[in-house]
């Protein structure tokens, strides 16, 4: 139950078209949104550029066979991968096992049961950890709660969002006029002052109320959260 409304990515990276447009089909049946790739190299690429949700792999491939770009991949991703090998590559599957693949299918496959791996390799966690932390100070934007040392504090839709636009941009300083735009967008243009006066409402609600300085003035530049 993904409600987050946006499709799954799936990388297909077969060479034999037949079967990666069977997949293609099947998997926007399904409402995926997929990718074809026939090149070992180029699919390397691809999924280190973009992060896909899935990448389906096929063991022999042109100019960089599936157990290679799946190794490479895997020095500095860990994008859910399903390898399909052909029935006699039974190395192929222990290859793929011991340098990070999720699972493997043996070609032919039903449809129906690679459907089912996808799905059990691309669930996302239900807490879509995306909280911010700085010290004892915790953000969870999508909640949009804010807690100190496990103490709910109480803010307002623009101090939370201020407070949010600083805790991503953590330990780097941030001009008023920088965060006027982020946090109210150009029609204050001009109005610096009021970044500094929801400053001093977030220092009142959690500074002095915690006795720490989170929120520092960098005198001309702006304000940093370390
Ligand atoms: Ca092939």
């Amino acid at each position: 139950m993904d409600n987050s409304g946006e499709k799954k990515q799936i990388l297909i990276v077969e060479d034999e078209a037949q079967i990666s447009r069977f997949l293609q089909l099947e998997l926007e049946h399904e409402n995926y949104a997929t990718t074809i790739c026939a090149d070992g190299r180029e699919a390397l690429n691809l999924s280190l550029e973009r992060d896909f949700d899935l990448i389906i792999l096929d063991v022999m491939l042109p100019s960089l066979n599936g157990i290679e770009m799946l190794r490479r991949l895997r020095q500095s991703k860990q994008t859910p991968v399903i390898i399909l090998t052909a029935r006699d590559q039974v190395v192929d599957k222990v290859t793929g096992l011991d340098i990070g693949a999720n699972d493997y299918m043996t070609k032919p496959f039903a449809i129906e049961e690679l459907l089912a791996r996808i799905r059990l390799h691309t669930k996302r966690p239900a807490q879509a950890s995306s909280a911010l932390t700085c010290g004892k100070l915790v953000l969870n934007p999508d909640a949009r709660i804010a807690t100190y040392d496990g103490h709910a504090i109480d803010l307002t839709k623009k101090e939370f969002d201020l407070l949010e636009y600083l805790m991503k941009n953590r330990n780097i300083v941030i001009g008023r006029e920088k965060l006027l735009d982020a946090v109210w967008g150009f029609d204050f243009y001009g109005a610096t002052n009021v970044v500094d006066v929801y400053i001093r409402y977030l220092r009142s609600k959690i500074d002095d109320v915690y006795g720490v300085t989170l929120i520092e003035t960098v005198r001309g530049s702006g304000y940093v959260i370390r």
